[in-house]
């Protein structure tokens, strides 16, 4: 029984306003919305996809944009820094970029032979763009704000600050297999078994014990998702961690993936997520994005849903 996760699913963050992170995430890091629909959990908030042209796993970076919510604070025990891939090469053209859209972006930067370029998305959200060669599996979006040949390829990584470096290194070198692999400073880097060329591999973690706690609103990671590539692994995984003693949640139905969360030791919230369905489960691929779609459930809501929420233009 192999329970060991494929790489990283997706990242979810908090925004504020849901036009500025719509116009942050489609025009200038050129990603395509692969799905608009609502907080499952709270249905009077959006629930903003955007990926690759399909939205394939290891692409995916989701918001739950909620008009004035308070900022949050970027902290130990939380993913910190979510990195996208960028082909060797680009970080020039996304410096012009950026810079013409008024993005204020660091110097670039070498860390364990990749050069790295930070910026923050409108909600402080610290976001970096790394150089490195393709990831498997991922198809660039054409067909948006950002030219193909310079365009995100993937999550790269996430970055775990921690107190406690020893507590989350065991639990990811020990019950999620994950490997270590180099180290630079306080920063311990490890990949998921496998596929290492494959998208979302890497997870840094941060060793800090002077950090103040995180704290999750806007502009802050709410969690980490890990692949399994089916139901059935999920289940094992699952059933692996309620041997182990650690909290998880029953499996949840997002409709595009199926869910189960745990936590980390240092307190990042972790997800597992299937690979299918798939986004264009409700709507066809060229079509991904553009319409509000709701789950089953809330569909007799319909009305009263969109009467709640503001209007976004998306401009696609
Ligand atoms: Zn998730």
């Amino acid at each position: 029984m192999d329970v060991r996760p494929a790489g990283i699913h997706h990242v979810t963050a908090i925004a504020a306003d849901p036009q500025a992170n719509a116009d942050f995430y489609l025009n200038a890091l050129g990603m395509r919305m692969v799905k608009r629909t609502v907080n499952f959990d709270a249905p009077d908030t959006y629930h903003f996809y955007y990926g690759d042209r399909a939205g394939n796993p290891g692409t995916i970076m989701t918001f739950f944009p909620w008009p004035g919510a308070p900022k949050g604070r970027l902290g130990a025990g939380q993913a910190t820094t979510t990195s996208f891939s960028i082909p060797e090469g680009s970080i020039g053209w996304w410096q012009e970029h950026l810079s013409g859209l008024g993005v204020e972006t660091s110097r670039p930067a070498e860390r364990i032979e990749e050069d790295v370029l930070t910026l923050r998305d409108p909600d402080g959200l610290v976001i970096e763009l790394v150089a490195s060669a393709d990831p498997h599996g991922t198809e660039p979006w054409d067909g948006g704000y950002v030219p193909v040949e310079h365009a995100i390829r993937g999550i790269r990584a996430v970055t775990l600050s921690e107190h406690d470096y020893e507590r989350t290194a065991s639990m990811l070198a020990g019950r999620l297999g994950f490997e270590l692999t180099a180290e630079q400073g306080n920063r311990y880097r490890f990949h998921t078994h496998g596929d290492a060329a494959g998208v979302g591999t890497v997870v840094d973690v941060l060793a800090d014990r002077a950090l103040p706690s995180g704290l999750v609103a806007a502009g802050t990671v709410h969690h980490v998702a890990y692949r399994a590539p089916d139901r059935q692994a999920q289940a094992d995984w699952r059933q692996r961690l309620v041997d182990e003693g650690v909290g998880v949640t029953e499996i949840r139905d997002r409709c595009y993936f199926t869910s189960i969360y745990f936590r980390e030791p240092g307190g990042v919230l972790l997800e597992i997520a299937t690979d299918g369905p798939g986004f264009d489960y409700d709507e066809p691929l060229l079509d991904l994005g553009r319409a509000l779609k709701l789950p089953p459930w809330l569909e007799p809501n319909r009305a009263q849903i969109e009467r709640a929420l503001p209007a976004v233009q998306t401009g696609v």
